[in-house]
């Protein structure tokens, strides 16, 4: 019961790796609220579920503000919603390279930006953004989602600084995944997949369930000594 009291929100709560640190953060005790695209607001399977599209200010704005109005305090934050539109370069279009860039990377803005500050007015909380092992060696054919994922993490090493000013005591890290097994890599041809399991030390692609692990690490007190790092969960992989 590692976060036994805390409350948390977790952003692309309903499908992948979101799902997976939904499932641990409940049975390690904490309260759960999910943000996702799907469904009717509501609560399901021992947690609380809007709808809320994360790109879009004002509904960040209205979900974040509901969330306060019902609880005294949201102690950890997951940015895990993300897309891919991906195509070489000379194929992309401005559209592509928006709707990453307004998901990845403005989406994590718009939550962070209610959340961090009150964090530190309340001097303490756990920030983990999801970035990718793509943020961090590039890759062909996602120059838009390499980009809010390298994004991601100049964001990360800045509120880490900056929700610890004024004795915060807010922590900030991401967690750089691997290519793991969920419904975004459903378009990817299993050929390709295997390339990738095979430049890995380990042989094989992430299960969702081992990204949360490390979530939940960084989450809970066991991390209360980290902060502004990427912890890479990658198998050894270097692209
Ligand atoms: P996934 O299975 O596609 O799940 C992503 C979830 O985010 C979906 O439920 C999706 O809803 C939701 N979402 C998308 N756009 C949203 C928006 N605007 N507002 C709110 N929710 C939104 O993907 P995943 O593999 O679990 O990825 C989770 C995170 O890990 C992403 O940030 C991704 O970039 C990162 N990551 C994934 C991998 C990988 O190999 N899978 C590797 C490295 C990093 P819909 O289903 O309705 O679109």
């Amino acid at each position: 019961m590692l976060l036994k009291e805390k409350t948390a929100v977790v952003t692309g709560s309903e499908n992948g790796i979101g799902k997976a640190i939904v499932s641990s953060f409940l049975e390690n005790g904490a309260e759960v609220i999910g943000l996702d695209l799907q469904a009717e607001d509501g609560r399901v399977l021992g947690y609380e579920y809007r709808r809320a599209d994360v790109s879009d200010m004002g509904a960040c704005e209205d979900v974040i503000s509901r969330i306060y109005a019902e609880h005294e305090k949201i102690d950890i934050l997951v940015n895990c919603a993300g897309i891919t539109r991906d195509a070489m370069t000379r194929k992309m279009t401005e559209e592509q390279f928006d709707e990453v860039v307004a998901v990845n990377l403005k989406g994590v803005w718009n939550v962070t930006r209610l959340v961090g500050p009150k964090m530190q007015a309340e001097h303490g909380g756990s920030i983990i953004n999801i970035s990718s092992v793509v943020g961090i060696y590039g890759n062909i054919g996602q120059v838009n989602y390499a980009a809010t994922k390298a994004g991601v993490i100049g964001m990360t090493k800045t509120w880490a600084k900056e929700f610890a000013l004024k004795d915060g005591n807010v922590r900030v890290n991401a967690v750089a995944p691997g290519y793991t097994l969920t419904d975004m890599l459903k378009t990817v041809p299993q050929e390709l997949l295997d390339r990738f399991a095979g430049q890995t030390m380990l042989g094989r692609l992430a299960k969702p369930e081992e990204i949360a692990a490390a979530v939940l690490f960084l989450a809970s007190d066991m991390s209360s000594y980290i902060t502004g790092e990427v912890l890479n969960v990658n198998g050894g992989m270097r692209l």
